[in-house]
């Protein structure tokens, strides 16, 4: 664990349900009715139509590195170094994370590699979904 504490999100009325998702190990992105459009970061309406009609709807967790920056510097919560990774899942939204659980270089983090979420605790409120190089599936290489 590094030194410090990150900066944690707070839950409000909307986002609610997603941390309440993954405390309980679910990726949780929200889908409209109308349009069926499927979105995140949390809203009570759906952002292309408006509409209130909108579900919450369990996401597979799995995605890819779609961006990804560097940082050198430690920062209160992270070992340097680190990347800020935008990870685009297989439901279409993007999502700003953490790439764990490889070295954290360009050769190690290749984009569109295959992703998937894992869940870190941070205090009884917050668990953050971060992601990690996926598996290669049976019939993949090696
Ligand atoms: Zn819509």
């Amino acid at each position: 664990m590094a030194e410090g504490k990150r900066p944690l999100p707070q839950p409000t009325p909307e986002t609610r349900h997603f941390w309440d998702g993954t405390k309980a190990g679910e990726l949780r992105l929200q889908k409209c009715a109308a349009c069926a459009h499927t979105y995140f970061p949390p809203r009570p309406f759906c952002p292309k139509c408006a509409s209130r009609e909108v579900a919450v709807l369990k996401a597979s967790g799995r995605g890819k590195l779609h961006s990804y920056v560097i940082h050198a510097r430690p920062m209160p919560g992270f070992d340097a170094p680190y990347s800020i990774a935008v990870v685009e899942l297989d439901e279409g939204p993007r999502m700003m994370t953490n790439i764990v659980g490889c070295p954290q270089t360009p050769q190690a983090l290749q984009l569109d590699m295959p992703v998937e979420v894992t869940f870190e605790k941070q205090t009884d409120d917050i668990t953050l979904p971060l992601f990690k190089p996926a598996r290669i599936s049976p019939g993949g290489s090696r």
